[in-house]
C-alpha cells in the first residue's frame, strides 16, 4: 500500500518510513506530488492534524497521514500550544521561541513549571474519510531555566524529563524517538493498522 505523508520535515518521513516498511506500506513524502502543506487554520491539534491528512490524500487520491505537534506549559494555561512553531512571531527561530519561553515564565518556581509536549497523528484512507484514525502520544516534563543539551530540535533543550536525568536535548535519536509524544502516537497508530 501506498501512503502519502503530509510533511516537509525530513526527520518525520525518515521516522515513520522505518516503521511502516514491515508492514509493506510505503510512504511517500507529499512534495513528490509538488504538494506544500495545508495551512494550519485549527485551535486544536486534532484538526490542524486532520485538515493536513485530508489535504494530502484529496490531492493525490492516496491514504495520507499527518501529525500535529506542540508544547502545553500549564504555567501559561497550556500556550504555546498549536501555536509553538510561531510563539516568538511568524518566522521565529527555535532560540526565539526558547526566549520568548524563558521570559514568560521569569519567577515561576521548579514545581510549577510542569509541561508536556503532545502529538496528534491522523490517517485518512480518502479525502473525505468519515472515521480517520486519530492517535495521540503525550511526553510529561518540566521546563528548565537555562537550556541544556545541543540534541533535538524546538524546545527540547529546555523541556526537562520527568522520568530521567536532564532534558530531551540529551537524548540520543533513537531514544528520543522510543518515548517521546510522537514516538508514542506513531506505536498506537501501528498497532491499530488493520
Ligand atoms: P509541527 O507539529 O511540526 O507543526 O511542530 C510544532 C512545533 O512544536 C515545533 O515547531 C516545535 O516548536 C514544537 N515541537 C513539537 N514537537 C517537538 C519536539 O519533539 N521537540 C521540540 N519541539 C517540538
Amino acid at each position: 500500500m501506498k501512503l502519502v505523508l503530509a510533511t516537509s520535515n525530513p526527520g518525520k518521513l525518515r521516522e515513520l518510513r522505518a516503521l511502516l516498511a514491515p508492514r509493506n506500506i510505503e510512504v511517500l513524502p507529499q512534495s513528490n506530488f509538488g504538494l506544500v502543506s495545508a495551512e494550519e487554520t485549527g485551535t486544536t491539534f486534532v484538526e490542524n492534524a486532520l485538515l493536513k491528512a485530508r489535504h494530502a490524500a484529496r490531492a493525490t487520491a492516496l491514504p495520507a497521514i499527518a501529525d500535529d505537534s506542540g508544547l502545553e506549559v500549564d504555567a501559561l494555561d497550556g500556550r504555546p500550544g498549536v501555536h509553538s512553531a510561531r510563539y516568538a512571531g511568524p518566522e521565529a527561530t527555535d532560540g526565539q521561541n526558547n526566549t520568548r519561553l524563558l521570559e514568560e515564565l521569569r519567577g515561576v518556581s521548579q514545581e510549577l513549571r510542569t509541561a508536556r509536549y503532545r502529538c496528534v497523528l491522523a490517517m485518512v484512507r480518502s479525502g473525505d474519510d468519515p472515521a480517520p484514525l486519530i492517535c495521540e502520544g503525550v511526553w510529561e516534563g518540566r521546563i528548565g531555566h537555562s537550556p541544556q543539551g545541543e540534541a533535538g530540535f524546538g524546545y527540547d533543550p529546555l523541556f526537562v524529563l520527568d522520568d530521567s536525568p536532564g532534558t530531551a536535548a540529551q537524548l540520543a535519536p533513537e531514544e528520543k524517538n522510543r518515548i517521546s509524544h510522537r514516538g508514542q502516537a506513531l506505536q498506537l497508530l501501528l498497532a491499530r493498522l488493520p
